[in-house]
């Protein structure tokens, strides 16, 4: 960004200190006419912005840069938030786009003179800038008709990889839709998902808790284990050691890199809930502090929809079976591979489930359960109706509808 606004004229001024204080103050010290910003649907950034607009001589100018569309601007014949996500996304579709994003000013005036800015902090490493992310955008053009088919293998590089580019205003996700358009299936594939992107931001903005609070209320009265075993099974989760390789994978891979296919966080997620039955929120607070694209709409939503607490979720009876997951979206264990070299002599199929492997084949693979890979935390079956029993006294149900049609 430095050297973008370098290129005409201005440059990038880093300031640290409450944004109340010293934002005001740098307008004061440019003469600034107007000072812009880009709103945000979290609690605490609302309340920020909030207290900076106090403090301005002239009211800032809120922008929704880094959405399609705005919250609340995507809304029912009845003027409320659908609570389907099918529906607000035929919605999103018809609303007319705003403006594309505005093009960029052709010179920017340096601070002036006597001003108190210091200088750019010693240049801090940017692993992208928004060239980087608009090259991205234009490469990806070459693969996005194959979207609805490779987006959900890890082992591929079947997605785009710009969330965090989105989250960070790099690129404008407006501008990424009409780049896109919607005329294949893998168009229209990609750009649904970031409906689902601007579905949650709608859903934050009407439920600010959405980290803390289910948003099916009922759902908040499941008892989540606690105490040293839970303290236990989530720190196993957290550093990649359950026994299940397409979890751990997954984990080690988030905390080596901040980075996890969707496919995988859906996996992820849904063990720590669902087998080992730990409050959701833990593991999104988890997420949150490791995930590069990170933020709180996009994660507590994903998150409640895993659990089966939010609008429109997974049904709470449906359960991931992490083995069947893994065989499916991982066939030849390319990805495992990757993450687990301890487990890289196993053949395509005992990979994804190494207790299944018969002696001979963990001894010619070098692999000792429990010493150089652990065994499975827990078994999936008995953790499933474990889980299942948990969600139904909470909701005071005696069987799910799966049950009950059986
Ligand atoms: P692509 O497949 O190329 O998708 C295009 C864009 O659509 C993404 O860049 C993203 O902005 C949006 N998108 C895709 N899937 C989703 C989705 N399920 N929900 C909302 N937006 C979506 N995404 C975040 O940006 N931040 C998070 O903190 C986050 N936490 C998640 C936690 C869990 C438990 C789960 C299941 C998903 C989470 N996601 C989050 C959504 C999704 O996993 C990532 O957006 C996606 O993996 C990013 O990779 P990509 O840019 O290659 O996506």
């Amino acid at each position: 960004m430095d050297r973008s606004l370098r290129f005409l004229g201005g440059r990038l001024w880093v300031v640290e200190g409450d944004p109340a204080e010293v934002v005001p103050r740098v307008a004061a010290d440019v003469g600034a006419q107007v000072v812009t910003f880009n709103s945000d649907v979290t609690r605490w950034s609302a309340e920020r912005d909030r207290r900076v607009a106090r403090r301005l001589a002239q009211p800032p100018l809120g922008c929704w840069g880094t959405l399609v569309h705005p919250p609340g601007s995507v809304l029912t014949a009845r003027g409320t938030l659908s609570r389907v996500f099918t529906a607000f996304h035929r919605r999103w579709m018809q609303i007319p786009l705003r403006e594309e994003a505005l093009p960029g000013p052709a010179e920017i005036l340096g601070a002036p003179a006597g001003s108190t800015l210091g200088d750019l902090h010693g240049g801090r490493p940017s692993p992208w800038s928004e060239a980087d992310a608009l090259e991205r955008l234009r490469s990806w053009l070459d693969q996005v008709d194959h979207y609805h088919e490779d987006r959900d293998y890890p082992a591929e590089d079947g997605t785009s990889g710009l969330s965090a580019a989105f989250r960070f205003g790099l690129l404008s996700p407006r501008h990424a839709v009409v780049t896109v358009g919607d005329h294949t299936s893998g168009r229209a594939a990609y750009v649904r998902q970031l409906a689902w992107r601007d579905w949650y931001a709608h859903l934050t903005a009407q439920n600010p808790d959405i980290d803390r609070v289910a948003l099916r209320p009922e759902y908040d009265r499941i008892v989540w284990t606690s105490g040293p075993d839970a303290d236990a099974d989530f720190d196993a989760w957290r550093t990649g050691r359950t026994g299940y390789p397409i979890v751990d994978a997954a984990m080690r891979q988030l905390a080596a890199t901040g980075g996890m296919h969707n496919r995988l966080r859906m996996i992820a997620a849904s063990f720590l809930v669902k087998d080992l039955l730990i409050d959701w929120r833990r593991g999104e607070r988890w997420f949150r502090h490791l995930l590069v694209d990170g933020d709180i709409p996009q994660n507590a939503g994903n998150w409640q929809w895993v659990a089966g607490t939010g609008p429109d979720a997974a049904p709470y009876f449906r359960i991931f079976n992490p083995v069947t997951q893994s065989l499916r979206f991982d066939p030849r264990g390319v990805y495992l591979r990757r993450w687990l070299p301890e487990l890289a002599g196993l053949g395509a199929k005992a990979i994804h489930a190494p207790w299944k492997a018969g002696p001979l084949e963990l001894t010619a693979a070098g692999v000792t359960l429990g010493v150089t890979y652990p065994a499975p935390r827990v078994d999936h079956s008995t953790a499933r109706r474990h889980t299942l029993e948990a969600y139904r006294r909470a909701l005071n149900r005696s069987g799910t509808p799966e049950d009950r049609r059986r």
